[in-house]
């Protein structure tokens, strides 16, 4: 019997949030039920990981982070270690995130030394890959997105790659209110379950969320495409409502 993937819906804050904010928002979030169908987690930056924590301790939330140093301990003013998320209680780690790819300029290799790192700890880690406007209306948006998995299968290699969880995020859909229709972005995540399948990953188990500019509104529509398990959110997931209306639009599925 084919196993169905449990969906997986992450808020990203990204640098957004104070001690007093963070507070309300999170105790709303304590009180979502949990579900059978959906694992729900949020990803604070890094000062508020212990915060989030406490607030949603017993919860059916979990706490991640948005990154992870690529080296493991010693000399790197301002880095934090996978193993130190690991001692706050992350569960799971956001990597290669198109702005830290764009912003801070990490390349292919970086990200891939990361999600080795993560792995070897046992973070799992969230992958993101996706291609420019530029890239896409050129019609390389699967070639992009296939190099940027091709970086990590070369050095996590095809059995490690299935705890990895892959989410798509085209980045003209980030932030931008423009998302992906739901038969663009599982036309994707078909192409991108396909490439790990040739590649020896047992693609099946992996999770695939999708990313940029999802809402309550458009959410249940991505979840119903069959390679669709769950979302990776920026914006919505500030706000309590919108985030409960995005899991449980999830958990409904
Ligand atoms: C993100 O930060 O990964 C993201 C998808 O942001 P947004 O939902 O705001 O587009």
């Amino acid at each position: 019997m084919l196993k169905v993937r449990k969906k997986l819906v992450i808020g990203n804050w990204k640098m957004n949030g104070c001690l007093e904010r963070n507070a309300s928002l999170l105790a709303e979030l304590r009180l979502m039920g949990s579900s059978e169908r959906v694992e729900v987690v949020v990803c604070p930056p890094f000062p508020y990981v212990s915060q989030a924590k406490e607030i949603l301790a017993g919860s059916a939330v979990s706490v991640g982070a948005q990154n992870l140093s690529s080296f493991k301990d010693g000399a790197y003013t301002g880095d934090v270690s996978g193993s130190m998320l690991l001692d706050l209680g992350c569960s799971l780690v956001i990597v290669g995130h198109s702005e830290r790819r764009s912003v801070f300029g990490e390349t292919d290799h970086v990200v891939a030394t990361k999600v080795a790192l993560a792995l070897e700890l046992g973070l799992k880690p969230i992958l993101c890959v996706g291609e420019t406007l530029a890239q896409r209306e050129a019609g390389e948006a699967e070639a992009v997105v296939q190099a940027q998995l091709d970086g990590v299968l070369a050095v996590v290699g095809a059995a490690l790659a299935s705890d990895v969880v892959v989410a798509y995020e085209p980045v003209w859909a980030i932030g931008t209110g423009r998302t992906a229709t739901p038969d663009q972005a599982e036309v994707m995540h078909a192409f991108i379950r396909a490439h790990l399948e040739r590649s020896g990953v047992a693609a099946q188990k992996v999770k695939i969320l999708y990313g940029g500019s999802v809402t309550a509104a458009n959410a249940p529509l991505l979840f119903v495409k069959p390679d669709i398990d769950g979302a990776l959110v920026g914006g919505a997931s500030l706000v309590a409502e919108s985030f409960s209306l995005i899991c449980a639009a999830a958990a409904a599925i």
